[in-house]
C-alpha cells in the first residue's frame, strides 16, 4: 500500500483535479492507495479571512461564502457526471449552510474562538475531498471516501493540535484492514478531539495527515504531490537557479523544512522516520520528473551543502545583563515563560559569557513575548541586573543545511564572507550541535540577495551574477551593450560570470527589468521605457538590492558624476568612463575611494585615462607592490593626437576637428579636448592614483587656443572661431615643420609639478612616431629609473573605450 498526498495547487480546479485522477488511477493499478487531499488552492485562507471578517462585524463575509461556494460548484459542474451531480450538490450545499451558520454566529457574537476557527478552516479539505472522491469513483468505482476526523484523534489545542498516536494508529489500522477499496480518499489537515470537535494540524498540515496515514497503514512509501519538481536547493520562487535535490536524508529534509522550505510541513517526517517509510516529493504537473527521495540513505555527495532555506517575518529578542551571569536557571525561566504563552522559538544563541541570550521568534509573537519576558524578569529589571528585553523586527533566518557539513572546514567562513561581500549585515549566528545547519539572522530586505549569492557560492560552480545598471547609451554605451551581448555566453561558460543588464537609461528614457533586459532589442525596449529620472533611478537600484550590483556611468555628465557616493555607500560598485568625479575636488575623490573601501564596493575608472589601455590598473599594481612614481610623461589625448597627426597643409584644422568629433574621438564638447582640460583631468587622475594629493588648479595649462576660441559658449561658435583663426594653427604647423618636429599635446609630472601643453617633438623622442589616435605614457619610478615603463596604444574611440569599461566590469566579476 502507498499513501499519496495532493496539495492545494494540485487540486486548485477541475482541470488540475483531472490530472490528479489520472495519476491516482495509474498508481492504483499497482496496489492499494490512501490518497490525502488539501483544500482547493486559496480556500483555507479565504475561510479564515471570512471568519475574521464576520467576527469583526464586516458583512462582506457573506460574499466570501458565496465565492467559496461558487468555486466548488464550478468544479463539480466540470468533474461530476449529471447522474451524480445532484446528490453531491445537495451534500456540498448542506455543508456550506453549516459554514454559513457558524459564520453568522461569529458575526452576531463579534468573536471567533479558536475552536470555531478550526471548524471553519476545516471545511476546505472536507469539501475538496468529497468532490474528488465522487469524481474518482466515476473512473474507479472501487474507491471510497473516508473522513479523517474519524481516524485521527488529537488533543484540543486548536490551530495546531497534538496527535494521539496510540488511538490514531489503531483507528487507521482497523479501518484499512477492514476496507477493501482500491483507493481511499481522505481530507488532509483535519482531525477530531476527544469531544468530537474538529481540530486542525497547523497550516500546511495535509502533509502531516498523509504521514500519519502512511505510518498507520505501514505504507511502502509516502508520495507528496505538489507544484514543483521536488525539494529544491533553495526556494525556486526566489532563486531561479535552484535545482531539485535527488536524494536527501530525513534529518536534512527536516532541517530544510524547519527553516522554511514550505514544500514539506516540518512535522511530516516524524511519523514516517520511525517506520523508515521513504518520502517522495513529486510534481503533479510534470509527473515524469524524478522528484526528491527523502529516506535514511546517507548519500555522500561532493557538496557538503544540501540546501538553503529561510524564514521571513522573524523578530530577534535579546535578554542581557550582569544578572544573567552564573545565575542558574535564567534560560530555563525564559523558555518556560515562552512555552507558557505558546510562543515557538525558532532560533537560539547564547554568548558563552552567559551575559546575554538571543532568541528568534515570529514577528507576530514579538510583542506578546516581550511583555511576558519583562514581567517574568521584573525583579531583576527593577534592580538593573537585567535590561528590559530588546526587540528587533522584520528580520529573516537563512540556514545552510547539509549532513556532511561537519566533515568540512570553512563552510561558515565562506558563508559569512559571501554575505559580507554583498554588504548583508549578519545580526546573529547559530550552528546546531548536530552541525547539520548553520543559520544566520539578517534583515528581511536582504533576503533575496543573500539566498541568491549563497546559492551561487555553494551550488552554481561559483558562477557569479553581475547586475548592471547602465546610464548613458550614446556612442560608447551602445558599443558596450553590443559587446556584452556578444560575450555573454563566453563569459558564462569560460569565466563563470553571468552578466545581466538590469537597467538602461539615457537622458530621456529609462527601463528596468530585474530578470535582465533582453539585449537583442534593447533600443526598442528603452524607447518604450518610462521617462528618465535620475532620482528614481537611484531609488530603484537601491530597492532592487541585487547582489553584485554595478552602476555603469557612460555619460560625460557632472550631475551623474555627483551621485557615485550614493551607490558606493550601498555596496553598489561604480564603473565609469566619466572623468569628472575623479578630477573634481581632491576631497571628493578621496571620499569616493574611502566609501569604496568602507562598503566593499569596487570603484573602477580605467577608461578615464587612455580609453581601454591598462594604464590605471598597471599603476595600481606598481603602487601596491611598493613602487613609487616620480615622473610621468604622456600623450593622453587620443583626439588631439588624431587632430595633429592629420592636420596638414591640405587638411585644414577645423575640418580635422570636425572629423574627430564624427568618429567619436572627442568629448561631446570638443573644446574640452582642445583647451587641454581633458588632458589636465587625465594627468591629474594619474597623479592622484600615484598617491599625490593635487588639485586641478595646480596643473599648468599652456593652452594653444586663441582667447577668442576659448570664450565661445557653444559648438557652432567654437567651430566658427576655429575657421577665423586658421592662420594661427597654420603658423604652429609651419613652425613644427621648420624644426623638423611634430606637434604633440604632452602632459607631464615631475618633482611635484604638473603641466599640459602643445610641444614640438623632435625625431629622437619616442613620442614622435605616435600615430593616429594612439596614447603613450611613460612612468619613471623607483624601479623604472632610466628606462621608463611605457604603455602605448589606441587611446580613444568608442569600441576601445567600451571594451575598457567591460574589462572593469569583468575585474569585479573576478574578485
Ligand atoms: P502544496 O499546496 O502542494 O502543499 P506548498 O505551496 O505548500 O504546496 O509547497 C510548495 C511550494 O513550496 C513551492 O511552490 C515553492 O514555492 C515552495 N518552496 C519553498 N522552499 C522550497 C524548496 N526548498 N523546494 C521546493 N519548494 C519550495
Ligand atoms: N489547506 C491547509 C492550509 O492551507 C492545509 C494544507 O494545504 O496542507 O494550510
Ligand atoms: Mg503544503
Amino acid at each position: 500500500m502507498k499513501t499519496l498526498k495532493f496539495g492545494g495547487t494540485s487540486v486548485a480546479n477541475a482541470q488540475n483535479i483531472q490530472l490528479v485522477i489520472e495519476i491516482v488511477s495509474q498508481k492504483a493499478k499497482n496496489g492499494k492507495l490512501a490518497v490525502v487531499v488539501s483544500a482547493l488552492s486559496g480556500i483555507t485562507d479565504a475561510l479564515i479571512n471570512a471568519a475574521q471578517k464576520a467576527a469583526s462585524k464586516d458583512e462582506s463575509y457573506k460574499n466570501s461564502i458565496e465565492e467559496i461556494k461558487q468555486k466548488h460548484f464550478d468544479a463539480i459542474g466540470q468533474l461530476v457526471d449529471n447522474a451524480n451531480q445532484n446528490q453531491l450538490l445537495i451534500k456540498i450545499n448542506n455543508q456550506i449552510n453549516q459554514l454559513q451558520t457558524l459564520l453568522d454566529g461569529c458575526f452576531l457574537l463579534g468573536e471567533l474562538s479558536p475552536r470555531t476557527a478550526d471548524a471553519v478552516a476545516g471545511f476546505g479539505e472536507l469539501l475538496s475531498s468529497q468532490i474528488i472522491a465522487t469524481a474518482l469513483q466515476q473512473t474507479l468505482p472501487n474507491s471510497t471516501f473516508k473522513d479523517s476526523r474519524e481516524l485521527i484523534k488529537t488533543n484540543s489545542n486548536f490551530g495546531k493540535a497534538v496527535v494521539d498516536f496510540e488511538l490514531t494508529n489503531k483507528f487507521i489500522a482497523d479501518f484499512f484492514n477492514s476496507n477493501a477499496s482500491q483507493v481511499v480518499i481522505l481530507p488532509g489537515f483535519i482531525a477530531n478531539d476527544a469531544n468530537g470537535n474538529t481540530t486542525t494540524l497547523g497550516r500546511g498540515g495535509s502533509d502531516y495527515t498523509a504521514a500519519i496515514v502512511a505510518n498507520g497503514t505501514n505504507s511502502e512509501s509516502l508520495e507528496i504531490w505538489t507544484d514543483v519538481n521536488g525539494m529544491f536547493t533553495a526556494n525556486p520562487k526566489i532563486v531561479k537557479q535552484a535545482q531539485p535535490i535527488e536524494s536527501i536524508s530525513y534529518q536534512e529534509a527536516m532541517e530544510l523544512s524547519h527553516f522554511g522550505a514550505k514544500v514539506l510541513y516540518p512535522p511530516t517526517i516524524q511519523p514516517v522516520l520511525k517506520s523508515n517509510i521513504p518520502i517522495w516529493i513529486k510534481n503533479t504537473f510534470e509527473s515524469d520528473a524524478y522528484g526528491t527521495l527523502i529516506s535514511n540513505q546517507k548519500e555522500v555527495g561532493t557538496n557538503p551543502i544540501k540546501g538553503i532555506s529561510h524564514i521571513d517575518n522573524i523578530a530577534l529578542l535579546t535578554l542581557e545583563g550582569s544578572g544573567m551571569i552564573g545565575v542558574a536557571g535564567s534560560s530555563k525561566r525564559l523558555f518556560e515563560v515562552l512555552s507558557l504563552h505558546n510562543i515557538n522559538v525558532i532560533f537560539i544563541t547564547q554568548a558563552s559569557s552567559e551575559h546575554s541570550i538571543c532568541i528568534g521568534i515570529l514577528n507576530a509573537d514579538a510583542d506578546k513575548a516581550k511583555q511576558a519576558i519583562d514581567s517574568a524578569f521584573e525583579i531583576e529589571i527593577t534592580q538593573n541586573k537585567i535590561d528590559p528585553c530588546s526587540v528587533e523586527k522584520d528580520l529573516c533566518i537563512v540556514a545552510l543545511v547539509g549532513e556532511s557539513m561537519k566533515n568540512h572546514q570553512g563552510i561558515s567562513g565562506k558563508m559569512f564572507s559571501t554575505l559580507g561581500k554583498n554588504n548583508v549585515n549578519i545580526r546573529a549566528i547559530a550552528q546546531g550541535a548536530s552541525e547539520r545547519n548553520i543559520s544566520v539572522v539578517i534583515n528581511e530586505k536582504d533576503v533575496k540577495k543573500a539566498l541568491n549569492t549563497l546559492h551561487e557560492r555553494f551550488f552554481e560552480d561559483n558562477t557569479k551574477q553581475l547586475n548592471l545598471f547602465v546610464m548613458g547609451v550614446g556612442n560608447v554605451g551602445e558599443k558596450f551593450i553590443d559587446q556584452i551581448h556578444q560575450q555573454k555566453k563566453f563569459l558564462k561558460e569560460n569565466l563563470k560570470i553571468n552578466v545581466r543588464v538590469i537597467s538602461l537609461s539615457n537622458s530621456r528614457k529609462m527601463v528596468f527589468d530585474d530578470e535582465g533586459i533582453s539585449l537583442k532589442d534593447w533600443k526598442l525596449t528603452l524607447e518604450n521605457g518610462e521617462t528618465a529620472n535620475p532620482k528614481e533611478f537611484i531609488n530603484k537600484v537601491k530597492e532592487l538590492n541585487l547582489r553584485n550590483s554595478i552602476f555603469v556611468d557612460i555619460t560625460a555628465n557632472s550631475d551623474i558624476a555627483s551621485i557615485y557616493d550614493q551607490f558606493l555607500s550601498q555596496n553598489i560598485a561604480v564603473v565609469t568612463c566619466n572623468k569628472i568625479a575623479c578630477s573634481s575636488q581632491f576631497e571628493n575623490y578621496k571620499n569616493l575611494k574611502y566609501l569604496s573601501r568602507k562598503y566593499n564596493a569596487p570603484f573602477l575608472f580605467e577608461t578615464n585615462v587612455g580609453a581601454g589601455l591598462p594604464i590605471i590598473d598597471t599603476l595600481k599594481h606598481l603602487i601596491a607592490s611598493g613602487d613609487k612614481v616620480n615622473r610621468i610623461n604622456a600623450v593622453l589625448s587620443g583626439s588631439l593626437n588624431f587632430i595633429f597627426n592629420n592636420f596638414s597643409e591640405t587638411y585644414n584644422f577645423h575640418d580635422v576637428v570636425k572629423e574627430a568629433g564624427i568618429q567619436g574621438f572627442t568629448e561631446p564638447d570638443p573644446k574640452i579636448d582642445l583647451s587641454g582640460v581633458d588632458v589636465a583631468r587625465k594627468i591629474l587622475i594619474l597623479i592622484r592614483e600615484s598617491g599625490y594629493a593635487m588639485e586641478m588648479e595646480d596643473i599648468e595649462n599652456n593652452c594653444f587656443l586663441p582667447n577668442e576660441c576659448m570664450k565661445t559658449t557653444n559648438n557652432d561658435d567654437f567651430f566658427t572661431s576655429l575657421i577665423k583663426h586658421s592662420a594661427h594653427f597654420e603658423q604652429l604647423l609651419a613652425e613644427a615643420k621648420s624644426k623638423e618636429s611634430r606637434l604633440k599635446f604632452v602632459a607631464s609630472f615631475d618633482k611635484g609639478k604638473a603641466s599640459v601643453g602643445l610641444q614640438f617633438i623632435p625625431k629622437e623622442s619616442p613620442f614622435y612616431n605616435l600615430e593616429g589616435k594612439d596614447n603613450i605614457v611613460e612612468f619613471y619610478t623607483d624601479r623604472y629609473v632610466d628606462q621608463p615603463l611605457i604603455i602605448k596604444g589606441a587611446g580613444a574611440g568608442a569600441a576601445v573605450t567600451a571594451s575598457g569599461i567591460f574589462a572593469d566590469v569583468i575585474r569585479i566579476g573576478n574578485v
